[in-house]
């Protein structure tokens, strides 16, 4: 069985961000991978990596608001986190339909699935409901860690510890040579997005929960009109997040990406469309799916280039630090417990903790 249609103005936006994303993924495993030898690399270290830091990225906005300042040590991680939310919240949660490629990887699963079984599966109300309020509490964890657990001092020492300076390198180590429990956790996600669809993104990804959160204030949302509608329920039938989309005027639920499946779906011309609650239906420019999709990555790739026009790209870190330090990654050094990261004298010997809980003494010793 054949499934649904997409826009493809959305899929070549989603194959262009792998694209980007192996590139980057090659260029960082050609840095780290002499430098854990002790040899200098062939090639740059690419900044879009720090894409993949989105708890440095939410720490670094933290900073940005109490301090006005960009954090200089990851300052594309900040970027990129920026723009992720900033398009999320004006084309609601569309970074995970057209830019995130594990949200990519998990339609393709989810495709394989429709396939092979000729039907979407969905988990009985009683277990999806309580599954779906995983991701928020995953959220909530990671929000109370970076805004309650630390002082502001605590965030700007911890941003500038060692354990920051290389959590890339990091988590390169834990993707490239990974345990055999990462194996079988992966194995069980893979395995469960082929049967029900964006498993991972529907009950676990915290990401996706604050966009979700952002994108109900989004002004663009896919908007039914129902003078229009022929109660058909194709776009019920199609929509990846389950949503009663034939019963809706305006599409808001944390759960919709805007990834205007529906909208392809529907057989009324203008009947759906991504649009803000006062444009009428008559502009019919509104109508294209490509419109929707350029708005979203025009922002997204603003903010950025905003980044990058004002000199905020790249790491300050000088590529002799970092030559220095990944040799000795398996160090303590490079280690935080609960947060709580290691700082060094000035021959790097870990002496004390370089952050501390919001509530803890000014400059206690790690664990004392
Ligand atoms: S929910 Fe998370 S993993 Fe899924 S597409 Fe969104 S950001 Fe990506
Ligand atoms: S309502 Fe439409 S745009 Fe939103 S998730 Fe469902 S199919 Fe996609
Ligand atoms: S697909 Fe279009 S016409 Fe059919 S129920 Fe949905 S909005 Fe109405």
């Amino acid at each position: 069985m054949r499934p649904p249609e997409v826009s493809k103005y959305r899929r070549i936006a989603q194959l262009v961000m792998l694209a980007v994303v192996v590139v980057i993924g090659i260029q960082f495993t050609l840095w780290v991978e002499p430098q854990l030898g002790g040899a200098w690399p062939r090639v740059g270290r690419p900044a879009g990596v720090e894409g993949f830091l989105p708890i440095d990225g939410m720490m670094a906005f933290r900073h940005l608001l109490h301090t006005g300042a960009i954090d200089a040590i990851h300052p594309a991680a900040l970027a990129v986190f920026l723009g992720i939310c900033l398009m999320s919240a004006i084309v609601a949660k569309s970074f995970c339909s057209h830019l995130c490629p594990i949200g990519f990887l998990s339609e393709m699963l989810g495709r394989i699935g429709y396939r092979l079984t000729g039907k979407r599966h969905t988990p009985p109300k009683w277990i999806d409901i309580p599954l779906r309020s995983l991701k928020y509490l995953v959220l909530g964890f990671f929000v109370w860690a970076v805004w309650f657990s630390l002082s502001p001092g605590g965030v700007d020492a911890f941003l500038h510890s060692p354990y920051a300076k290389l959590v890339d390198v990091k988590m390169w180590l834990f993707f490239a040579h990974p345990s055999r429990l990462t194996i079988a956790v992966l194995g069980v996600l893979v395995v469960a997005s082929v049967f029900v669809r964006d498993f991972w993104c529907r009950y676990l990804c915290p990401y996706g929960a604050l966009l979700g959160m952002l994108g109900r204030l989004a002004p663009f949302k896919v908007t039914r009109d129902p003078e229009l509608c022929t109660d058909c329920h194709a776009c019920t039938r199609v929509c990846p997040a389950r949503l009663p989309v034939h019963r809706m005027t305006r599409v808001a639920s944390f759960e919709c990406t805007s990834c205007q499946d529906c909208v392809m779906a529907c057989p009324v011309e203008g009947c759906l469309t991504v649009r803000a609650p006062l444009v009428r239906t008559s502009k019919r420019w509104w109508l294209r799916p490509a419109i929707a999709t350029a708005l979203a990555l025009g922002v997204y790739l603003a903010v950025l280039g905003l980044f990058r026009l004002t000199g905020h790209w790249k790491t300050e870190i000088p590529a002799a630090e970092y030559h220095r330090r990944i040799p000795a990654i398996s160090s303590p050094l490079y280690t935080h417990v609960g947060g709580v990261a290691m700082a060094e004298e000035s021959d790097g010997t870990p002496v004390r903790a370089a952050n501390q809980p919001a509530n803890a003494r000014p400059s206690g010793l790690a664990g004392d």
